[in-house]
């Protein structure tokens, strides 16, 4: 009877203290259920864009790729890194901050994982590089390569709030990579380690989809080999490199286009060599760090609510965080990013954040569109590009705004009085819980 009453109150404050949005739709959205954000280790746009042309440091023009897969969905032309440096730039990723590093991404509420988790989504990982501590313990649950040896790969996952059956899927898979790379040297090599991430992040895709099917996922994968090819074999090798990542990942964008997941393909920093066959490449130090094709990275989203085509403009590395939250239909709440959100959603969303409850209305030339009650509200397919007013009405002030929709946006209310009576009552429930813990251990003790 006590554990009951104990369960009951631990569930009660919980989901008294963890953020419940209340979600509208305006009209018929197609919004994605889950996402992946793939990131390829080292591959500069230069290389493979039709509109790019890749050249030396010495000036001569050098191979570039032909793909057919890479270029799908929506496509940013002009996306730099400010750092092109492998634990940096992936920290610039998933925080939206120019000037992130490793510790940043340690933060609190400073991640879109910090995010996707406060609206039911678990985040899983299938990452070669970029897979510092901080980025980890981010994951609930992780598969990531120890060292970034191709010759002797050594494997871990790391658990934290793992969905049921992924451990074992992720374990059966880190067993599978030595078949991957049996009896294979050199490029092939390399190309068999990037095919194992995509195939072994697939199979977490399809896993989630057939045994979980309404949890939320994002889904984050970094395949290394591209990268490493760049540093150890040379400029011969990498172009041929991006032509076998765009054949081996077909599998995994038809996965994604087949259950409506998002998804996000780009790169943390690019590759330059010093001269046509060059045996070499860089992208961190020296003279590689500044040359264009170690700062432009990719940047191509695949979404049932995204426009396709290309984007032309210049956009940073930074802007991935907020553009991937808007397409997910969730709010900015990034604490320390300094990019936009790119517009390639085809509708608008607007979040409500409020310290009380509201009762929030949306009009339009007039007419009331929609209304709702709430601390956190997300208004989600309003039509891009029209004119809305706000009001937002609580027990003690009334709020109203009127609001163009060139995008997504967020508005904050504050009563500008105290704290919210829900806030106080969890702080309370939680004291409670916790001395009703210390009697219980004292009896079992007694
Ligand atoms: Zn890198």
């Amino acid at each position: 009877m006590k554990k009951i009453l104990l369960i009951t109150i631990l569930f009660l404050t919980f989901s008294m203290a963890a953020s419940g949005a209340t979600e509208v739709t305006l009209n018929d959205i197609q919004r994605p259920d889950s996402a992946i954000l793939f990131i390829v280790d080292g591959l500069g746009s230069s290389y493979y864009y039709p509109e790019l042309t890749p050249y030396a440091i010495d000036d001569s023009e050098i191979s570039k790729a032909v793909t057919q897969n890479l270029t799908f969905g929506a496509r940013l032309l002009d996306i730099r890194t400010p750092i092109p440096s492998t634990g940096p730039a992936h920290s610039v990723i998933v925080t939206g901050f120019s000037g992130a590093n490793e510790e940043i991404v340690g933060y609190t509420d400073a991640t879109i994982y910090d995010v996707t988790r406060q609206h039911g989504f678990v985040n899983l990982a299938v990452m070669q590089k970029g897979d510092f501590q901080s980025m980890r313990e981010k994951q609930d649950i992780i598969m990531y390569a120890q060292n970034n040896s191709i010759d002797e790969p050594l494997i871990s996952i790391q658990a934290n709030k793992a969905p049921a059956g992924i451990y074992e899927l992720m374990y059966d898979w880190k067993m599978k990579l030595p078949e991957y790379l049996e009896n294979k040297k050199n490029r092939e090599k390399y190309s068999a380690y990037n095919k194992w991430g995509i195939d072994s992040a697939n199979a977490v895709a399809e896993y989630m989809i057939k045994n979980n099917p309404s949890q939320r996922f994002l889904l984050t994968v970094n395949v290394g080999a591209i990268d490493s090819g760049g540093h150890n074999l040379g400029e011969d090798d990498y172009y041929r490199l991006i032509e076998e990542l765009d054949r081996d990942i077909y599998p995994l964008i038809t996965t994604a286009r087949e259950n409506n997941i998002a998804l996000f393909f780009t790169a943390d920093h690019g590759m330059s060599f010093a001269a046509k066959n060059a045996k070499r490449g860089g992208h961190a130090s020296g003279k590689y760090a500044t040359k264009l094709e170690s700062l432009r990275i990719p940047l191509v989203i695949m979404s049932p609510n995204t426009e396709t085509g290309t984007f032309n403009g210049e956009y940073r590395q930074g802007d991935i965080a907020p553009t991937l939250l808007s397409v997910l239909d969730l709010p900015q709440s990034l604490q320390y990013a300094d990019g936009k959100n790119i517009n390639v959603k085809n509708y608008a969303t607007i979040f409500v954040k409020a310290d009380k409850e509201y009762r929030v209305s949306l009009w339009n030339a007039g007419q009331k569109v929609s209304e709702s009650e709430g601390m956190e509200l997300i208004f989600a397919g309003a039509p891009l590009y029209t004119n809305y007013t706000i009001k937002a009405v609580g027990s003690d002030k009334t709020h109203e705004e009127r609001l163009f929709l060139d995008s997504d946006k967020l508005l904050m209310f504050n009563s500008g009085k105290g704290q919210d009576y829900r806030g106080i009552v969890a702080i309370i429930l939680i004291l409670f819980v916790i001395t009703g813990g210390f009697f219980i251990i004292r009896k079992i003790k007694d």
